[in-house]
């Protein structure tokens, strides 16, 4: 028996026993588990266009950051997908203006970055609600998409997701920036990962990020982040969408 096999037998298990330990982490916090439910991660056939790089950005908007990515992708006509904090965009709603007004998409990273795998239901409703609200409020737009912390979730999480008309979104690019790695091992895992899926013929969903969900006075720098978004957004062979799930 497979790990694959052994996570499907336990998820079968759902409801009766009760999943076990290991199978519950997978389907809680792998960015590809359907375990808990549908999400979307890269455009199905007859869309997918493998030189596809949806290029997203959580935990934003960071006044240290935002401002010179936005500058990057404006120069390129390159256009990413924002999963924006409601805590944060109160904090800079200028630049959540300036996202939505230079035609880049913007998702629901809920209000007060969490992880929503063991909160109650009525917390990630609220969650969901004050994000949404400051994100209609500040800038107009309102979301369609939204993305877990962490990528966190169990079922009742997409669920209420769903109801409230948002896609849950995941990825399939960990570039793991937040561990700041340096640049050049940043971009290798960046590059690999696209490779890998147009070997599979599937559109890339890279995960990067603008912000850290700490940021307070001192938000942390994402320098290599930055860098690594230029060198893409520099090659010929790739386009960059936002993500219209
Ligand atoms: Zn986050």
């Amino acid at each position: 028996m497979n790990s694959i096999e052994i996570v499907m037998g336990a998820a079968a298990a759902v409801g009766t026993l009760g999943l076990a330990a290991g199978a519950w982490q997978y389907a809680a916090n792998v960015p590809a588990s359907q375990l808990f439910g549908r999400t979307w991660i890269d455009e199905p056939e007859p869309n997918a266009d493998k030189r596809t790089v949806h290029l997203t950005f959580d935990d934003g908007p960071s006044a240290r950051n935002t401002p010179e990515l936005l500058d990057i992708l404006g120069a390129a006509g390159a256009v990413g997908t924002f999963f924006l904090v409601g805590n944060h965009v109160r904090r800079h709603p200028a630049l959540a203006r300036r996202v939505v007004d230079e035609g880049h998409t913007v998702g629901n990273h809920t209000d007060m970055h969490p992880n929503l795998s063991r909160k109650p239901a009525a917390r990630v409703q609220a969650e969901l609600e004050a994000c949404q609200r400051t994100i209609l409020d500040t800038t107009g737009a309102v979301p369609a998409l939204f993305r877990p912390p962490y990528g966190a979730r169990r079922p009742a999480v997409l669920r209420i997701a769903r109801r409230m008309g948002l896609t849950p979104v995941m990825w399939n690019i960990t570039a793991g920036d937040w561990a700041s790695p340096g640049f050049e091992s940043l971009l290798r895992r960046v590059e690999r990962g696209i490779e890998h899926n147009q070997q599979r013929g599937r559109t890339s969903n890279l995960l990067l990020h603008d912000a850290s969900q700490l940021d307070g006075n001192a938000p942390a720098s994402r320098a290599d982040t930055l860098r690594v978004v230029q060198a893409l957004v520099r090659r010929a062979d790739l386009r960059f969408p936002g993500i219209t799930a």
